[in-house]
C-alpha cells in the first residue's frame, strides 16, 4: 500500500492485478471492490472537565458470504473512512487465506488516545460499542483489537454489548484478556505465523530455515515472538531493530536474553550481548538469508529495495513493502511470503477464541498452537498450489488469487438476491 494514494485505489487496483489469473467474471469482481456496508458516525463524549468532544467514528463490513465480518478497531489521527474500507477488504482477503469462516471488517475512531484519561477513552469506547451494537453480534460482526485498541478495548465493548442486550456474548469480540473469555496463545499467535511460514517457505525453497542467517525489523508483539520462535527453529538471527535502532551480531544474538533485556529497559540500544549498534535501515539491507520486517508499513520503498540483500522475506507487519518494492524484488528473484499469510496467526487465533467462545471450552495453549501450525501449513500449501497452476509472478499474487477465488465463489454460490 504506498502512502500517497488511496488505500481503496490499492484494493481495487489489487483486485484488477489478480483479474488475470483468475475465472471469475468482471461484474462479480467489481461487487468485490466495495464494502457492503459503512457505519459513519460521531460520538459525543463528557470529557473529564464536563466538555462535550466529538469523535469521528468508522465500521466498514466488507463481504460477509464466508461468515461473520471480522476485523480489528484502531485508534489514530489518521483513520479514514477509505482506510477502513480497504482494511476491511484486506481482512475478508486474509480471513479467505487462512480458510476461516470469516467476511473483512474494520473499525476506527479519528483519535489519539495519548491525549486522552482512561475513564475519556473507556466512555469513547462505549459510546462506539452503542453505535456498533446494531450491527455487531457473535453471527454477525466480530470486532477485535488494532492499532491502539487491546484487550481492555474489547473488554469494554464486550460489557457494552452485553449490557444492552441483556445476555452473555463473550465472542461479541476477540482479543480479550484471559478472564474476560480470551484464548491461550492469542499473544503469540502472529510471530508464531511468521515463524511457521518462515520455516515453510524453506522447505519449499529446498533449504533449511536452521541454517538461515536472520533480520528482524521491529521488536513489539510481532517482531519479537517470531525472533524467538525462529531462533528456536534453529536460525541464527544476527540482528534486530525497533525504533530507536538496531543491534547486530554476525555469530547470532542471544535472542531470549535480548527478549529480557527489552521487557526490563523498553528498548534494545544498550544490549551488551551485541558487536555493534546499527541503524534501521542496516537491518533492512543487512547480508542475511531472511528479513523479517515487523514494524510498520511501507518500510522498505522501490529504491530500498534494490539495496536489499536478504532472498527470502517473510512479512510480519501489515503492508511493509511498497508495491515499488515489490516490483523490484519480484525482478530481484527474492521470495517474498506476503502479509495476508504470514501474519495470519492474529486473526487465526482469533477464530479460535470465538470457536471456545461459542462452545463455553477453553482450548490448552498446546491444541490453540496444533491448530494454528495446521490452518498456517495449509493455506501456505493451498498459495503454492495456486502459485504453479496459474504460474503467478510471485506468492503475494498467488495469495490474492486464492483468496478472491475463494471470496468470489461463496459470493456466486450464494446468488445475488434481493
Ligand atoms: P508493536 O507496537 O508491539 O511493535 C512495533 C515495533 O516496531 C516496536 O518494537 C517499535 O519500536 C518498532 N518500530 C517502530 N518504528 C520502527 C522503525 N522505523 N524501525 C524499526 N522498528 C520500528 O506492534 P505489533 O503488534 O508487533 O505490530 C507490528 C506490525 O504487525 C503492524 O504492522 C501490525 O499492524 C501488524 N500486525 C500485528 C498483529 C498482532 O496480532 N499484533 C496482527 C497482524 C498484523
Amino acid at each position: 500500500m504506498s502512502s500517497e494514494s488511496n488505500p481503496c485505489e490499492n484494493l481495487q487496483e489489487q483486485i484488477d492485478d489478480a483479474a488475470a489469473y483468475l475465472d471469475v467474471a468482471t461484474d462479480v469482481l467489481e461487487r468485490l471492490k466495495h464494502p457492503e456496508r459503512v457505519l459513519e458516525t460521531n460520538l459525543a463524549v463528557e470529557m473529564d472537565d464536563g466538555t462535550l468532544e466529538v469523535f469521528k467514528a468508522f465500521r466498514s463490513q466488507f463481504n460477509g458470504d464466508r461468515g461473520p465480518y471480522k476485523g480489528g478497531i484502531r485508534y489514530h489521527p489518521n483513520v479514514s473512512l477509505d482506510e477502513v474500507k480497504a482494511l476491511s477488504g484486506w481482512m475478508a482477503f486474509k480471513c479467505a487465506v487462512a480458510d476461516i469462516p470469516y467476511g473483512g471488517g474494520k473499525g476506527g475512531v479519528v483519535i489519539d488516545p495519548r491525549e486522552y484519561s482512561t475513564s475519556e477513552l473507556e466512555r469513547i469506547t462505549r459510546a462506539f460499542a452503542v453505535e456498533l451494537r446494531p450491527l455487531i453480534g457473535v453471527d454477525r460482526d466480530v470486532p477485535a483489537p488494532d492499532v491502539n485498541t487491546g484487550q481492555r478495548e474489547m473488554n469494554w465493548i464486550k460489557d457494552t454489548y452485553e449490557l444492552l442486550e441483556d445476555t452473555t456474548a463473550p465472542g461479541v469480540v476477540t482479543g480479550k484478556s484471559l478472564d474476560n473469555g480470551g484464548s491461550e496463545g492469542r499473544v503469540e499467535a502472529t510471530g508464531r505465523s511468521v515463524s511457521i511460514a518462515a520455516r515453510e517457505v524453506f522447505d519449499y525453497l529446498d533449504r533449511d530455515v536452521g541454517e538461515a542467517t536472520v533480520a528482524v525489523q521491529g521488536f513489539g508483539n510481532v517482531g519479537s515472538v517470531a525472533a524467538r520462535l525462529i531462533d528456536g527453529l534453529g536460525a541464527s538471527v544476527v540482528a534486530v531493530s525497533d525504533s530507536g535502532g538496531g543491534i547486530y551480531d554476525p555469530d547470532g544474538l542471544d535472542v531470549p536474553a535480548v527478549v529480557e533485556y527489552k521487557r526490563e529497559t523498553g528498548r534494545l540500544a544498550g544490549f551488551d550481548g551485541a558487536v555493534e549498534e546499527i541503524t534501521n535501515e542496516d537491518v533492512l539491507t543487512l547480508e542475511c538469508d531472511l528479513l523479517v520486517p515487523a514494524a510498520l508499513e511501507n518500510a522498505v520503498d522501490g529504491d530500498l529495495a534494490q539495496d536489499v540483500r536478504a532472498d527470502v522475506i517473510v512479512e510480519g507487519a501489515n503492508g511493509p513493502l511498497t508495491p515499488d518494492a515489490d516490483d523490484v524484488l519480484t525482478e530481484r528473484d527474492v521470495t517474498v511470503v506476503p502479509d495476508i499469510l504470514a501474519n495470519a496467526g492474529g486473526v487465526t487465533v482469533s477464530y479460535f477464541e470465538w470457536v471456545q467462545n461459542r462452545q463455553r471450552f477453553a482450548w490448552s495453549e498446546e491444541r490453540v498452537n496444533d491448530e494454528l501450525e495446521t490452518v498456517i501449513t495449509n493455506a501456505f500449501d493451498a498459495m503454492v498450489a495456486v502459485h504453479d497452476e496459474v504460474e503467478t509472478p510471485n506468492l503475494r499474487r498467488a495469495a490474492d488469487v486464492l483468496a478472491i477465488r475463494r471470496v468470489a465463489a461463496a459470493y456466486e454460490n450464494s446468488g445475488n438476491w434481493p
